[in-house]
């Protein structure tokens, strides 16, 4: 394949390159502004077509882009993805033997690629860039660029080493690209970088296509399992727990139930860990159980749902997590179950680490970020978007708060009744300590026999909580946990009351609404969802996927590298029975027409005739 597209439009390229028939939000606005000439810092949500952004004038400019990626998986995935477009592009990184290396590198100097993707190691080594002084660059483009913060989720030494490029290389054009946007990375790429000059565009942040759910914990086995029979049978998803245990416990509820469920820890040897990968990546309908060593660089595009069983410890995780669902654009689910425990066991892991007092700090934020979007009655849309500074105009119709709005109630009387409940026991206990659930006992006026054994049956507040069902006083508890009106000691379950909560007893004035806990049964009849499902369930779209399996087996590749679910979709309705109708389906460039437009269009006329 040679490169004959030097000098030409960015929508020509769009068009017969990538099959693609128009840009989104502000693609074409920051093409044309790195093909004149300038850097760029850009921001885009997962999922909204970076990689685009530094390719198209790739291949519009004379010379090879240098693409720094820090994750081996994530190159591989674009590279593939590039050579199936028709895209001279490569890899240098340590995957590759020293032979490999030297000859790849050679053809670089000679100008063979168009695109050339390397390891943040490998750009700083003195070699390599004695190398890049030989090749004609077209530009250089940084992805996942908040690696370079301290302050980031994941801080890479290496990208600090990136303010060379403009020394070294002062005329040739850098873009910056990332999907994590709070302000302090924002302005540490910039300062890092050295890219003062540079035009900054953030697009919004929000995934329209990603529906938002997030219940309490009660029986969380048995709520996932409902929730990936009724709404994702035969889909790709990804479960995340807290630990390797229930990882692997997990799994094995999922397998058990007859889904195709694999495991991935970082306790897990490396080679059952790839394998696992590997399987999730190239076959249709697999589960990933994991925890969160799993994703990065994770580019699957058809991952329909993640499922979170624990609570993340920050927005920004949750937000990355999630923000594998959909990347193709087509409806997907963020759902989410968290408990007591969750909050209690992230507390206290906070506070047992050996971070200094200024990240500790830092970090309990992040955590009450988290808790205030769980227990959020608003739009959880609204909610997610406002922390990274983004203000969502409305609710969005697409969330769990929009669809099946939570009920507020006057909890004042309630909440009395429990906290006296609590400082009773306390001062008549001395420093014996007892948990929730005894406490729930006594208000509802359970006789069991730690209650009688203490004659906590005695007490004035035994029974006094009749009326209020035992999964209410949870949620009671766990609302005035987060309040700060209880505290939880991590190691015992024990909990007593904090001097705040001793304030609220005194004041006969105190008025406080919580939410009531309400089984989620709603889900959205989004107009978009139900085509989806029709299409999905059309012989012919599964018969093209059966066909895009077998071609990726041959390969050696993943399915979506070959097309999209969205572009057999278009196949499966819209019928193309020539060679240039079927060129007109989006994500069918000019080289993907003739590599696999023949076997697809046979499937199509075979179902047809
Ligand atoms: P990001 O890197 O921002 O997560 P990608 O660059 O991988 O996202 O793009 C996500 C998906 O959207 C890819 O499959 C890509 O081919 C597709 N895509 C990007 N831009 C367009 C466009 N203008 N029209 C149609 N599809 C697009
Ligand atoms: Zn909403």
């Amino acid at each position: 394949m040679r490169k004959v597209l030097k000098n030409s439009n960015p929508t020509d390229v769009l068009n017969t390159v990538f099959g693609y028939k128009t840009f989104r939000s502000n693609q074409e606005e920051i093409i044309r502004h790195i093909i004149a000439g300038n850097d760029a810092l850009v921001l885009m949500p997962t999922g909204g077509g970076k990689s685009l952004v530094f390719q198209i004038p790739a291949l519009c400019l004379e010379g090879t882009a240098i693409v720094v990626s820090p994750l081996i998986s994530l190159m591989q995935d674009q590279v593939n993805a590039l050579k199936a477009f028709g895209v001279r592009a490569a890899i240098l990184n340590s995957t590759l033997s020293a032979d490999a290396a030297y000859r790849t590198t050679i053809s670089m100097i000679n100008g063979e690629f168009d695109l050339v993707y390397v390891s943040p190691e490998r750009l700083n080594t003195e070699s390599f860039l004695e190398s890049l002084s030989r090749t004609k660059i077209s530009l250089f483009a940084i992805d996942e660029a908040h690696c370079v913060s301290q302050w980031g989720h994941d801080f890479r030494p290496e990208y600090t080493k990136f303010s060379m490029l403009k020394e070294r290389f002062p005329n040739i054009r850098r873009v910056a690209l990332t999907a994590t946007a709070d302000k302090t990375t924002r302005e540490d790429i910039i300062k890092t970088l050295h890219l003062e000059d540079c035009k900054v565009f953030i697009s919004g942040f929000d995934r329209a296509n990603i529906h938002y759910s997030v219940g309490v914990k009660d029986r969380e086995k048995k709520q996932l399992l409902n929730f990936i029979t009724k709404e994702h049978s035969g889909d790709s998803g990804i479960v995340y727990c807290i630990s390797r245990k229930k990882v692997e416990d997990i799994t094995e509820f999922l397998k058990a139930e007859g889904f195709n469920a694999f495991p991935y820890h970082a306790g897990l040897d490396k080679k059952t860990r790839e394998q696992n990968q590997d399987r999730f990546i190239k076959e249709d309908s697999v589960i990933m159980v994991a925890t969160i060593a799993f994703g990065m660089g994770i580019d699957k595009s058809d991952v329909r749902f993640v499922a979170h069983m624990d609570l993340p410890k920050s927005m920004e995780s949750y937000y990355q997590e999630t923000g594998r669902a959909g990347r193709d654009g087509l409806p997907s689910d963020a759902w989410l179950v968290y408990g007591l425990q969750d909050i209690v066991w992230q507390r206290s892991f906070i506070g047992n680490s050996t971070a200094d007092d200024e990240h500790k700090k830092l970090e309990c934020k992040k955590l009450n970020s988290i808790i205030g979007y769980v227990e959020s009655v608003d739009c959880r849309r609204r909610v997610l978007l406002d922390y990274f500074d983004e203000k969502y105009p409305r609710n969005c119709g697409n969330c769990d708060n929009c669809l099946n709005p939570p009920i507020t109630y006057d909890a004042t009387s309630h909440i009395q009744k429990l906290l006296s409940c609590i400082y009773r026991v306390n001062v008549s206990s001395g420093s014996f300590g007892f948990g929730a659930g005894h406490f729930i006992n006594i208000l509802i006026g359970k006789e069991d026999e730690k209650v009688k054994r203490y004659s906590h049956d005695k007490l004035s507040t035994f029974g006094i909580g009749k009326d209020v069902s035992v999964s209410q006083w949870q949620a009671i508890t766990r609302q005035l946990v987060i309040k700060g009106l209880i505290d939880v000691d991590p190691q015992h379950q024990t909990i007593k009351l904090t001097p705040k909560a001793i304030s609220v007893l005194k004041d006969k004035n105190a008025k406080v609404e919580l939410r009531k806990d309400i089984p989620k049964t709603k889900k959205p009849g989004a107009k978009e969802k139900r085509e989806f499902a029709s299409d999905k369930d059309s012989e012919l779209f599964k018969k093209l996927k059966a066909l895009r399996l077998e071609l990726a087996k041959q390969e050696n590749m993943p399915p979506y590298i070959i097309f999209h679910d969205k572009t057999l979709m278009e196949m499966a309705s819209r019928e193309p029975k020539t060679m240039s109708d079927m060129g007109k389906i989006s994500g069918v460039g000019e080289h993907k027409l003739k590599t696999y437009g023949e076997a697809f269009l046979r499937v199509i006329n075979e179902e047809l005739s």
